[in-house]
């Protein structure tokens, strides 16, 4: 006799899930290292840079620690410093804004588009000023910014285009993936990526070799050779363990990307049959862009938000909200004087967004109950009569 697997709850994240799947593959690559006693650098990480460079179409790719280093070093090697301004998007996590300010140069934060949340070409041209270096697009939850005029932009202003790709590695912009798009890309391998590490670790991809050398020198304090410094870097080497995990894991990656696609497609359908279309704002994929899905993100009115997460946490579905403060509004950032109501749809989305769980192993049976859930509460505060149990 079979028995239908009812879930009881369902976690914003089970990196379990994957796991179970790969074990016998990472134990003895794990082990390889350990025997090996080459803990940083080396031939690991050489070849995953290798790996990931062939997997995006660059030709150079720069292993780093985090994908916060990974945004700070293409920084660093165009010497950007006080008096420049980086153009980037106030909706995004905090390293994108924080890897400008550690240069010592300005972010200049524009307003983001309102059905994608990537932030918006036109705004950019309008805040470019003779002190701009650079413009720092991020792709966000997994769907590669508008980079076509946001390329023809920077070529026009003499600008670098760094991606924040750390969570789109392997989405495209008709046909191009992810890595290649701009002037230099940046990754990260945070556990909760689409090609997540067992620790920190970030990589650097571009097309161009001097650029590609000078980040590659400065992760290792501007050494080259050993013992001769040319200029201040950082200590931001990549783990062997880190790479040896990664390269098995980077085989799958485009099966978990189909994975997700297609639990995403499933919440699709799914808010369609329960007619819920026209009450929750579901993700935009835009034509030309294959979207990989890091998270699902639905907007529903900011009245209801942080209820239907209480409603959900209640019921043991995990889900998150990315990002309740746009950059521009965090504290840190006070000095550059922005305030509440410069970029309204930025600002919007922060209180109106909320990331549902997603990941290649969720079942449709997880789905099923997520949806569910979301529907029960919306009925209820639809129609609060009905539930006079409730009723203030
Ligand atoms: C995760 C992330 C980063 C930073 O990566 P870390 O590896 O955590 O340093 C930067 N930008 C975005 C958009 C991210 O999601």
């Amino acid at each position: 006799m079979s028995v239908a697997y009812e879930p009881t709850g369902v976690p914003a994240l089970n990196l379990r899930a994957q796991y179970d799947t790969i074990r016998d593959e990472i134990e003895p690559v794990v082990r390889q290292v350990l025997e090996s006693q080459g803990f940083v650098m080396g031939p690991e990480v050489s070849n995953l840079e290798s790996e990931i460079a062939e997997y995006c179409g660059a030709a150079h790719a720069v292993g780093c620690a985090s994908g916060t280093d990974a945004l700070l070093l293409p920084l660093m090697a165009i010497d950007l410093g006080p008096g420049d301004e980086v153009i980037t998007s106030p909706y995004t996590f905090f390293a994108t804004g924080g890897s400008i300010w550690r240069t010592g140069a300005r972010p200049v934060f524009v307003d983001v588009e309102p059905d994608t949340y990537n932030i918006d070409p036109a705004a950019i041209e309008a805040a470019i000023t003779p002190r701009t270096r650079a413009i720092i697009p991020v792709h966000l939850y997994g769907q590669v910014a508008d980079m076509g005029p946001i390329r023809e932009i920077g070529e026009r202003h003499d600008l670098m285009v760094l991606e924040d790709a750390a969570q789109a590695i392997g989405a495209a912009y008709h046909g191009r993936r992810a890595g290649t798009l701009g002037t230099v890309a940046a990754f990260s391998f945070y556990p909760s990526k689409n090609l997540g590490g067992f620790g920190d670790g970030g990589m650097i991809a571009t097309d161009d070799p001097m650029l590609a050398r000078r980040m590659a020198r400065l992760r290792v304090h501007g050494m080259e050779p050993k013992y001769h410094h040319h200029e201040v870097g950082l200590n931001s080497r990549l783990d062997a363990l880190q790479a040896a995990v990664l390269r098995v894991k980077l085989r799958h990656l485009d099966a978990w990307t189909a994975g997700r696609r297609e639990v995403a497609d499933r919440y699709r359908s799914l808010f369609a049959s329960h007619g819920l279309e026209d009450m929750v704002g579901l993700p935009v994929e835009r034509p030309g862009n294959f979207h990989v899905y890091n998270q699902f993100v639905v907007r529903v009115p900011q009245t209801l938000r942080d209820d239907m997460r209480q409603h959900l946490a209640d019921r043991k579905i995990g889900t998150e909200v990315y990002y309740p403060i746009p950059l521009h509004l965090q504290t840190c950032f006070a000095s550059l004087g922005y305030k509440h109501g410069d970029f309204p749809r930025a600002e919007a989305a922060a209180r109106e967004t909320l990331a549902l769980p997603i990941y290649p192993e969720l079942t449709e049976a997880e789905q099923r109950l997520v949806v569910g859930a979301m529907h029960q509460f919306l009925q209820e505060r639809s129609h609060p009569s009905l539930f006079s149990d409730r009723a203030a």
